[in-house]
């Protein structure tokens, strides 16, 4: 996700820090070339007011909204049940403070985050659902959403985590069983193997347009930036308007020549945690000191779009449960299947840096990033940053610094080759 973006539940104009009219931090971005790109930007910009929009209107029709936390969680599913699937992840600082009232301080800024839209009843999305999927993947978001059970409808994945084993996989699809069950005992539908496979179907589209637009990034130069590429994401999945946009401007990048203004910038790709809406400060940070981030392969970047579901598949249920099942998450062990996946996007983007962001106290990534410096370093000749840090901006400057000098690294690299 994820992953998202809220907006202030009082209906009344957007607070401050409301992701509907986010902080304007787009020193990396410039206008771009194309009139069809610079529509999908501006239409992405309004993002969260047009699913705010989209969500209020399936609301009134008696749609369900059924919220989601993470990437293992099947959307189609959720759209084979008429349900509107919303990413929920928290990306404000400004929402972690309530939620220190009861979580540990030293808790990933994304849970924390999360956890204070819940607690201060701020994120419409969270308020109008009526039903979360949650999952079992990292300690702090699993112990996290026992609270928000508390007071909300909670299903819970639970994600088997050694993916080599053959009946982790069989257990995968029992839980994914258990909520298609779910979902139709509680909207009053039966997930006939035809509405999912209509769904896998929307969400194949969705998935192929938006690597359509990742793959524009293999150009050099590229013909926008990581930044506007990021923003090129919707809260609900298979909106047709979103659709639209992505095509358009996929069609129009396309033909369009690449950005001057990105020629000779430090092509990055970017690794970690998901970069969640409004918290995309190091994004901004590596653009703004003379980078472009070519290639995400994080959550909410290509890793989650990568591969599609089977539309052709006998058993649609089992053709979903494959592809997620392959999510090369860090939660996973071993998870070689990053590392794979990291090969495969250093070959097609041609980064010359890779970065990792780690949230604070996202242990699995933390951990992982010894594997991804040796691949990056030993294997891809890339050099390396970990960027360690939480949503706020009190290390901005210590980051910006030493991105300049991975930064100078690869120039220096670059003019003592032969
Ligand atoms: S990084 Fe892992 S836990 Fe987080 S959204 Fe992705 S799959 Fe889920
Ligand atoms: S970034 Fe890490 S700690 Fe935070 S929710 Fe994702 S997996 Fe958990």
């Amino acid at each position: 996700m994820t992953c998202c973006g809220n907006r202030e539940a009082s209906g009344a104009a957007p607070a401050e820090a409301d992701p509907a009219r986010p902080p304007q931090v787009r020193e990396g971005a410039s206008p771009s070339g194309s009139p069809a790109v610079a529509a999908a930007t501006a239409w992405f910009a309004d993002m969260v007011q047009h699913c705010y929009d989209q969500a209020s209107a399936a609301k009134a029709a008696g749609r369900p909204i059924v919220g989601i936390l993470c990437e293992y969680t099947p959307r189609e599913l959720i759209l084979a049940a008429g349900g509107l699937p919303v990413c929920l992840c928290g990306g404000d600082a400004a929402k972690i403070p309530p939620a220190e009232e009861i979580l540990p301080s030293n808790l990933c800024p994304l849970i924390k985050s999360t956890f204070g839209y819940h607690r201060t009843g701020t994120n419409p999305f969270l308020e109008m659902a009526d039903l979360l999927v949650a999952e079992t993947t990292c300690d702090g978001k699993k112990k996290m959403y026992e609270l928000m059970a508390e007071s909300r409808p909670m299903h819970v994945l639970e994600l088997t985590q050694k993916p080599n084993e053959p009946d982790a996989f069989a257990h995968w699809l029992s839980e994914l069983g258990r909520l298609r069950a779910e979902l139709g005992r509680r909207f009053g539908v039966e997930l006939t193997d035809d509405r999912l496979r209509e769904g896998i179907r929307a969400m194949n589209r969705e998935r192929g347009l938006r690597r359509l637009l990742a793959g524009q990034m293999r150009r050099d130069p590229p013909p926008f930036t990581g930044r506007e590429l990021l923003d090129f994401k919707s809260l609900i999945s298979c909106l047709p308007a979103d659709l639209e946009q992505y095509e358009r401007a996929a069609t129009a990048a396309a033909a369009a020549p690449g950005r001057a203004d990105l020629a000779g910038r430090v092509r990055v790709l970017l690794t970690g945690v998901p970069v969640a809406h409004m918290a995309e400060r190091v994004v901004d940070l590596i653009e703004s000191h003379g980078g472009v981030i070519v290639c995400q392969e994080n959550c909410t970047g290509l890793k989650p779009i990568y591969e599609d579901v089977d539309e052709s598949a006998p058993d649609p249920l089992r053709a979903v449960a494959e592809k997620y099942f392959h999510l090369p998450c860090s939660v996973m062990t071993p998870n070689d299947g990053r590392m794979n996946l990291l090969r495969e996007l250093a070959d097609a983007y041609r980064p010359a840096a890779v970065v990792e962001l780690i949230w604070q106290a996202c242990l699995t990534y933390d951990v992982e990033s010894h594997r991804v410096k040796r691949w990056a370093e030993a294997e891809g000749n890339l050099p390396y940053l970990r960027i360690e840090t939480d949503y706020s901006p009190s290390d901005s400057a210590r980051i910006a610094l030493r991105v300049e000098a991975l930064f100078e690294t690869v120039r220096a690299r670059k003019s003592s080759a032969p």
